[in-house]
Parts: C-alpha cells; structure tokens; sequence
C-alpha cells in the first residue's frame, strides 16, 4: 500500500514496485486515471484523515508493506493548513501504526520523515541522532509522527521505519516547488520566452518579464534524485531489524547554484534572470541542510546515482519539452 501514490515520490516508487512483482494498492484523495502505471495498480479514494476510510482501506488491502508518503508536503502551506496538517502528516501515522499493531502485526510500516524535523539549526551534518527542532507545523507534525513510530517500534516490537529524508526533486516535482520554479523559468528563457503562462504563489507569472523572483538565494540544500530515493524506502522496508535512516546524498548546494546550473542547461547566464524578491524573504524553516548518510551507507549499501547537475538537467529538459508540446498545441489551434 503506498498511500500518496500519485504524487512525485508515488510514481517513482510504485514503478519501482510493480518492476520487482509487487501487488499495489495505492491511494489517492482524488479519482486517478485508471491507466496509470499501465493499469497495474488498484486506486483506493477518499480522506485518510477519516479514520473509519483509513481503517477499511487498510483492512481490504491488507498489505504486507505499506509505505506512507501521503502529507501537506510543502512547509509553507502547513502554514496556511497547521490543522490538517498536523492531522494527516501527524496523527495518520500513528493510527496507521495502531491498526498495524491491532490488526497485522506482520506487516511492515515505511514512514516518509524529513529532514525539517531538524529546523533551522548550525550549518552542520545532520543525521538520526541530531536533536529534532523543528521550526513549522509541516516540521512539527512529522517530529510527531517520527517519534511516534520510534515509540511503538520499541514498545511492541513492530517492524516500523523513517527515512529521514532530506530534498528530493525530478521531473514530477510539483510546479509550487522551488526547484521546479527554477527548471520551469530556465526552460521557458532557453526557449526565448519572455513571460510564462504558469503562475507562481503570488499569481505573478513564474517568468515574468524575463525574471525570476524568488527569496533568500543563499538557502543550502541537499538536494537528490526521487528516483534513487525510492530506492532508499524499499531497501529500508527489506532490513531485518527496524530502524530509522536519514537519506540524503551528502552534498549540499544553493538555491543560487540551482539557478546557475539551471540556466547554464540553456547556455544562459542566471544573473540575467533571477531577481531577489524581498517579499519572499520569509523566515523559512531550514537554511541549511546536508545528510550524513553513513549509517544508510554502511548498514543497506544504499548510494544516490544521480548528481546534482544532472539531476537539474533533467528537470530542466522536462520543462523544455512540456513548454515546446504546449507552444505546439496552442499554434496548431490558432
Ligand atoms: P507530493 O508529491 O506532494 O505527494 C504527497 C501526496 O500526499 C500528494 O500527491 C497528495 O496526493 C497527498 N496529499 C497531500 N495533501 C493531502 C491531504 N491534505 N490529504 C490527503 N492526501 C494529501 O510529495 P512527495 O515529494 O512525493 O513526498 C512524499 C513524502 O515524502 C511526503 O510525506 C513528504 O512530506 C515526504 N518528504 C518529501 C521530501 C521531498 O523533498 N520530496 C523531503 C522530505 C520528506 P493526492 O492529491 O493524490 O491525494
């Protein structure tokens, strides 16, 4: 059972699933097109929050792993839902964790953490021993449903496990997204647009006037592959012992560095484009995020395959090639 499985980490992990001869079950808030995936996949609907909906969806499914990525998974917008996000990135989890004790004990729990359980603490490695800090509901509520699951794991034995997993970004990445802000805008400058027809939070267009607004460019991320982080989940779910992992790749970069890769994919100089927005300079809950993977490296074997610039590439060819398909359209249709 992967529940938000149409969402980024949904795609890449259900594919990598049904390529080992699993049987899925996925679940979505909103009705899927039922060729997803080739068809492969059987689509629960409804609110997770509903304890009752989450109770009978686990029951008839009766997984024997169940992968939970269902969340508010944009701190920002925690802000604006704390509730609802307190209930299904909190509170799920730990009912999850009951029906799993009540009702099927055997099975294994995948728990999507995040590295903003840390908040905004000294530019420093962080890995599963760091001290959690968080700075947002979105923080906040992953924190709880974190310790949570270390609580039922140590107190009846389950076979519960986090990845603490630091940022992840691929070509499914949502548009709302930093990074896929920056592929989005670099793509549609590569191709000679002056003005996107996509808008960003504020309603202005993504690029606008061959700019790029955004907030503290100094930020510093670990930023990785969806698809090699996938991997990660699956790898964590097959240990014999639980346990909690951060998964990250090591590395560290700027949102600065984002666009100067970025725009570089189009043979453009980024400074040309990006402006600072002073409005968007809000307090955010991580400035600095860098994984020590040691204990995912040296207990599962796990190592991301993808690097940094190529996985900006990818983003930004994605993004070429959805603006050129729409620019087709739009002149076949005049
Ligand atoms: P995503 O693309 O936003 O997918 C999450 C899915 O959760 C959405 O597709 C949505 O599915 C579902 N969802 C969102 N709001 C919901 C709500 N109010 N009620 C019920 N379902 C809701 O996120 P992702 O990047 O794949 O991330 C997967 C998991 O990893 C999340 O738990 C996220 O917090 C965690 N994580 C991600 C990153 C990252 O960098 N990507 C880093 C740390 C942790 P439907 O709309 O189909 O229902």
């Amino acid at each position: 059972m992967v529940t938000g499985g149409a969402g980024q980490d949904g795609w890449y992990l259900i594919e990598l699933l049904l390529a080992r001869g699993y049987e899925i079950f996925a679940h979505s808030r909103r009705e899927v097109d039922p060729g997803l995936h080739g068809g492969r996949v059987s689509w629960y609907t409804g609110d997770l929050t509903n304890d009752v909906f989450l109770n009978e969806t686990l029951a008839a499914s009766a997984p024997d792993e169940i992968y939970n990525l269902a969340a508010v998974s944009r701190p920002a917008l925690s802000w604006d839902i704390p509730i609802e996000t307190a209930l299904l990135n909190g509170l799920v989890p730990q009912r999850i964790c009951e029906f799993i004790r009540r009702e099927m004990p055997a099975t294994r729990l995948f728990q999507a953490s995040s590295s903003e359980i840390y908040g905004d603490g000294p530019a420093q490695l962080q890995d599963e021993q760091t001290k959690a800090n968080p700075r947002s509901p979105y923080g906040i509520s992953k924190a709880y449903a974190h310790q949570t699951i270390g609580a039922y794991r140590h107190q009846y034995g389950l076979h519960l496990s986090c990845g603490i997993m630091f940022n992840h970004e691929s070509p499914r990445r949502p548009l709302n997204f930093v990074s896929q802000k920056i592929a989005h805008a670099a793509a549609a400058a590569s191709l000679g647009l002056t003005e996107t027809r996509e808008l960003d939070e504020r309603g202005r267009p993504i690029l606008s006037d061959s700019k790029l607004y955004l907030g503290d460019l100094n930020v510093r991320r670990d930023f990785g592959f969806a698809g090699d982080f996938v991997e990660a989940m699956h790898l964590i779910v097959q240990t014999e012992t639980p346990s909690d992992y951060a998964v990250g790749t090591g590395q560290t970069h700027s949102i600065a560095e984002f666009c100067e890769t970025a725009f570089r994919v189009g043979g453009l100089d980024w400074a040309k484009y990006v402006a600072v927005d002073q409005s968007l300079l809000r307090k955010i809950d991580s400035h600095f995020t860098q994984a020590d993977t040691s204990k995912l490296r040296s207990q599962i074997g796990w190592r991301p395959k993808v690097e940094f610039p190529e996985l900006v590439k990818m983003m930004v060819l994605e993004r070429i090639r959805i603006l050129e398909l729409s620019l087709l359209t739009e002149n076949r249709s005049r």
